[in-house]
């Protein structure tokens, strides 16, 4: 048994088959249609903070990652994950802005870490504190499979964790070992908040930002959500498409981030499609938790 470290590998055991082919060819056609007239250009203009994350920088798919910033830098400033809240929170968005994060803490986010500081950006890294470090091969493999739906990927370790701060990039939680929050008890979720939060403290200094789990508004509970603040989070982030445009202050405790999924190999023309769909369908309550 070995760590998984190509992202060939992690396609090869999450075959995507028909279904990817076909959305494949529906998001070409989407794609072509929004740039007749420059729409497409004219969306991606609009002034909005658009949250992207990542969660694998493989060997294989770094090179994605750098045609990727180039081609976001053409349209969009890049600033950190703690700017772009504050920013949606005092509703001072007059450019359209990107902030990058990364999900679940796999060893390849150092490579990622290393070449977004090259190009003078910052992300967070949102971790789980009872991962990071684990080596027994048996629990990665089983934490993999189980909850993330991959073959073994090596965790990041507490050292990584400290390297990627020193290039600037910041550290947020994504709950202790990648729990899927709608399905846990409430006394539960909150001492895994809590603990998650006290863990990365004790190592990171200050910890602001929580991203849930899975993060579709079907895996966050209105107690959940509220927990976030409670335990003393600054910011809460889902896994939910959509960008935000100034619209006054937001308090703290209703803000929900919308983020955009994005995996490193897809044709630039679809990552732009859903970039510009979401600047043309934002509005003022994609800041908040549906209530
Ligand atoms: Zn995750």
């Amino acid at each position: 048994m070995s760590y998984a470290t190509r992202y060939a590998e992690i396609k090869a055991y999450n075959p995507h088959g028909l279904r990817g082919t076909l959305r494949n060819v529906a998001l070409d056609g989407l794609a072509t249609a929004y740039q007749v007239g420059g729409r497409m250009e004219r969306a991606l203009q609009r002034p909005r903070v658009q949250f992207l994350y990542i969660h694998h920088t493989f060997t294989d798919e770094l090179a994605g990652l750098e045609r990727l910033i180039k081609d976001l830098a053409r349209h969009h400033s890049f600033i950190s994950h703690s700017e772009a809240v504050e920013r949606v929170r005092n509703g001072t968005i007059d450019k359209p802005y990107i902030a990058f994060s990364s999900d679940d803490g796999f060893k390849n986010n150092l490579d990622g870490g290393r070449l977004l500081h090259a190009h003078g950006i910052s992300a967070c890294f949102f971790v789980n504190p009872g991962l990071i470090g684990l080596q027994d091969m048996d629990s990665v493999q089983r934490i993999c499979a189980e909850r993330l739906s991959f073959p073994p990927v090596e965790f990041l370790r507490w050292d990584d964790v400290a390297e990627l701060q020193r290039l600037g990039h910041e550290i947020g939680s994504h709950t202790m070992e990648h729990r899927n929050m709608a399905a846990t008890e409430s006394a539960l979720m909150r001492e895994d908040l809590e603990q998650s939060r006290q863990i990365l403290t004790e190592h990171c200094g200050s910890v602001s930002h929580f991203a849930f789990p899975y993060g579709r508004f079907t895996d966050i509970t209105p107690q959940s959500f509220r927990d976030v603040f409670t335990v003393g989070f600054e910011s809460c982030a889902s896994a939910e498409r959509g960008c935000h445009i100034g619209n006054g202050a937001v308090p703290s405790n209703s803000l929900c981030l919308r983020r955009d999924h994005v995996v490193l190999d897809w044709p630039l023309g679809h990552v732009r499609y859903f970039l510009a769909n979401n600047a043309l369908n934002a509005n003022a309550a994609n800041n908040l938790f549906p209530a």
